[in-house]
């Protein structure tokens, strides 16, 4: 094996051009292939910048061409050579004018042949990529995925720099900071039966540096949530943490809505339009179904209660009987696509979701098919028909009970139906929510719990309500979406320790609880708080939307899989014996 003594690198791989030809260079890489054709000796170079070609031919001397026959894929290269233009032009490569006729090759190290080829269109499945993720991370889309990761942190650090923000450190072994998920807790060795919590954001101490007077706080802070696992979850995660001081909901917003344009212009140079749409949270529910609508299509949802109350079939007059609702989603133009197959299918979804089950009306032929057709009056069914603007060649789903049940089933369906139509543009449709409700009901527990966190402030209108009429109570808090996915959200603060007090007691906090969990919190406040709001943006779902992919494991170095666990070390392991013991833990 050979060393860099006296070589150094002047070019990544992927850079040399035509211009470039006559120059001399020096690569280093991983060899993507060799191609052997007895006199001539190709050699396909890679980096983290592309593919080079190296040539061994004629006038190369035969010790240098003999190494070059020698190597095998994956095997680290250094060489220098010539620029020259190639005789056979490759147009798929963007280095693919020139070659470099190769002076001196020395092998850096060899490989061993990996359990796959690193090849950008793979079809390998996940887990063995993620076994060697090391390998895997070599392919050209990773490759590609994780610079754009670091321009975005880098135009990010810059934005909010730019805009007299701070960035400041907050620790990661913390007391819990309530968001909603279970924490990860670490064990102190030093006090016995003492546990720290991973943050799940750095809410509470962005919130003090507040009171501290930083005025103006950024972080890329990287948070810890055990929750289960989706495509668009990871149990750890980085999140654009901000807050500000001295500032109401839109001075946050325009802040967030200024950095999203200059992003997207900067690292995909889309203009985006301003200001970005918004919607209140109760009209996002009613027209799509979802607090994180897609409004990048229509298919909009349609309260047809008052059409299909008293229609003599059970199932609606029951619903709107009982204070919940019916509603429709007009799937314009699907008949032919949603057969009833894929009708069955997304009934088998929404039952999944919580639905009783879903009515339905095709209309391919003459006269509609209606799943109901005999169950209800004939004018309730044309009340109906008008109600949802169905004409031949649409279908309507629908679905009755209440409220949080039939709007969510029919959010999903929207969104399943418009995959299935492939109706979805591209672009991006970026939207504001507003108007939280403060309070949401556990459907477990039946208990009020923060729909945000409980440091949101409430909107002035609920301040009435928050004891005797909770779900009331709009929050102070907003949103924003993209294409179905929630981006960032973030909220006002209760800087008033008094009505902080309030809103742990309306969440069942005994004044114990509050004076255990929160009692340094609500005393830090008690010296003179700036009136302060901010946002968590989530860093890796930008990545994952600006990369145009579906996955958080494409835009995540080491990402850990559904089951929360790491497939390259298979963390989590097992504890050593003697450790648990030091921390007085029994497993
Ligand atoms: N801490 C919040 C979150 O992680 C964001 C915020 O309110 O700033 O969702």
């Amino acid at each position: 094996m050979e060393n860099l003594k006296n070589f150094k690198r002047t070019k990544y791989c992927g850079e040399p051009r035509l211009g470039d030809a006559g120059t001399e260079i020096s690569v280093c890489g991983w060899v993507q292939r060799r191609r052997d054709l007895g006199q001539l000796v190709f050699i396909d170079l890679r980096d983290r910048a592309g593919i080079l070609q190296l040539a061994f031919g004629d006038e190369t001397p035969r010790d240098i061409l003999e190494k070059a026959r020698s190597v095998r894929n994956e095997y680290v290269l250094a060489a220098r050579g010539v620029l020259r233009e190639r005789s056979s032009k490759n147009p798929e490569l963007p280095t693919g004018e020139v070659e470099l006729e190769v002076t001196e090759l020395r092998i850096l190290s060899e490989a061993e042949t990996p359990p796959f080829e690193i090849l950008d269109k793979t079809n390998v499945n996940e887990e063995l990529r993620l076994r060697y993720r090391y390998l895997d991370l070599r392919r050209p889309s990773l490759q590609r995925n994780l610079t754009m990761r670091h321009e975005i942190s880098r135009v990010t650090r810059e934005y909010f720099y730019e805009n007299g923000f701070l960035e400041i450190e907050t620790p990661m072994l913390i007391k819990s900071t309530p968001e909603g998920a279970r924490d990860y807790i670490v064990p102190s060795r030093l006090h016995r039966g003492g546990f720290y919590a991973l943050p799940q954001s750095p809410q509470i101490y962005k919130q003090l540096l507040m009171l501290s007077g930083f005025d103006r706080y950024v972080q890329l802070a990287r948070c810890f949530r055990d929750e289960d696992l989706r495509a668009d979850r990871q149990p750890e995660f980085t999140q654009i943490d901000a807050e500000m001081s001295f500032v109401e909901a839109e001075d946050v917003m325009a802040m967030v809505e200024g950095y999203i344009v200059k992003l997207f212009d900067a690292i995909l140079g889309v203009k985006l339009e301003t200001p970005l749409p918004r919607l209140t949270y109760a009209d996002a529910m009613a027209r799509y179904g979802s607090d994180k609508p897609d409004i990048r299509f229509g298919l909009e949802l349609c309260d047809i209660s008052g059409a299909a109350r008293d229609s003599g079939f059970a199932v609606f007059d029951d619903a709107v009987k009982n204070g919940g609702s019916v509603r429709a989603i007009n799937i314009k133009g699907g008949a032919e696509a949603l057969t009833r197959r894929e009708i069955d299918k997304l009934t088998e979804h929404a039952k999944g979701i919580g639905a009783r089950g879903l009515a339905y009306i095709r209309w391919m032929e003459e006269a509609p098919s209606v799943s109901f057709g005999k169950l209800v009056s004939p004018e309730a069914l044309a009340a109906i028909i008008e109600k949802t603007g169905c004409e031949r060649g649409d279908a309507v789903l629908i679905a009755a009970g209440p409220d949080g049940v039939t709007l969510p089933v029919l959010g999903a369906l929207r969104l399943l139906a418009a995959k299935k139509l492939g109706i979805i543009p591209d672009g991006y449709g970026f939207l504001w929510i507003t108007e939280f409700p403060f309070f949401e009901k556990n459907a477990d527990t039946g208990e009020w719990e923060a729909m945000h966190h409980p440091f949101t402030m409430p909107s002035d209108g609920g301040l009435d309500f928050i004891e005797s009429d909770p779900g009331r109570v709009t929050a102070k808090a907003y949103d924003l979406v993209v294409n179905g996915t929630e981006l960032c959200s973030g909220s006002i603060r209760i800087s008033d320790p008094a009505l902080q007090e309030r809103m742990f007691r309306a969440l069942g906090l005994s004044p114990e609880d509050i004076e255990a969990k929160f009692g340094f919190l609500t005393e830090a406040y008690k010296y003179g708080a700036p009136p302060h709001g901010g946002v968590g943006i989530g860093l890796d779902r930008i990545a994952m939307i600006m990369c145009a992919t579906d996955s958080l494991r494409d835009v995540v170095a080491f990402p850990k899989v559904q089951n929360a666990s790491e497939l390259m070390s298979g963390a989590p392991g097992e504890a050593d014996p003697k450790q648990l013991a030091e921390l007085g833990i029994k497993v």
